[in-house]
């Protein structure tokens, strides 16, 4: 999938999840739809349809946002934020480049590891 600029995405996605996806926004932690979600199925890029999650890697974290223990292998690229003071890994769609949020290396699975996501950058389909 080629690059698409801001109009494009400013048309696609509503104006919430523009904010989330394409301005690296943050849903207000417990707000989200899929944070109590546990439902058998996928999660997709909501930009691009991407599948980035399945359900069984879904767990609670108590954090307030959808959390998983690991991504599709590809699905997701990651980058460094330094914008609170601290390093954190912020995780992106690998095709579209959409803000997912953040990867924390606490997990309490095998893996270690907590994919923290915003509910507005996800589509699930059962
Ligand atoms: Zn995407």
């Amino acid at each position: 999938m080629t690059k698409k600029d801001n109009s494009y995405w400013s048309k696609k996605l509503d104006s919430f999840s523009y904010k989330i996806l394409r301005e690296a926004g943050t849903e207000m932690p417990f707000s989200g739809e899929y944070n109590m979600h546990f439902e058998d199925g996928s999660y997709k890029c909501k930009g691009c349809g991407n599948l980035l999650f399945e359900s069984n890697s879904k767990f609670d974290s108590g954090c307030g946002w959808p959390s998983f223990d690991k991504a599709v292998k590809g699905s997701v690229v990651y980058k460094e934020d330094n914008s609170l003071s601290r390093i954190r890994t912020e995780i992106l769609c690998s095709k579209c480049d959409g803000h997912l949020g953040h990867v924390f290396n606490d997990g309490p699975t095998e893996t270690g590891m907590r994919y923290c996501v915003n509910s507005a950058s996800l589509n699930f389909k059962k």
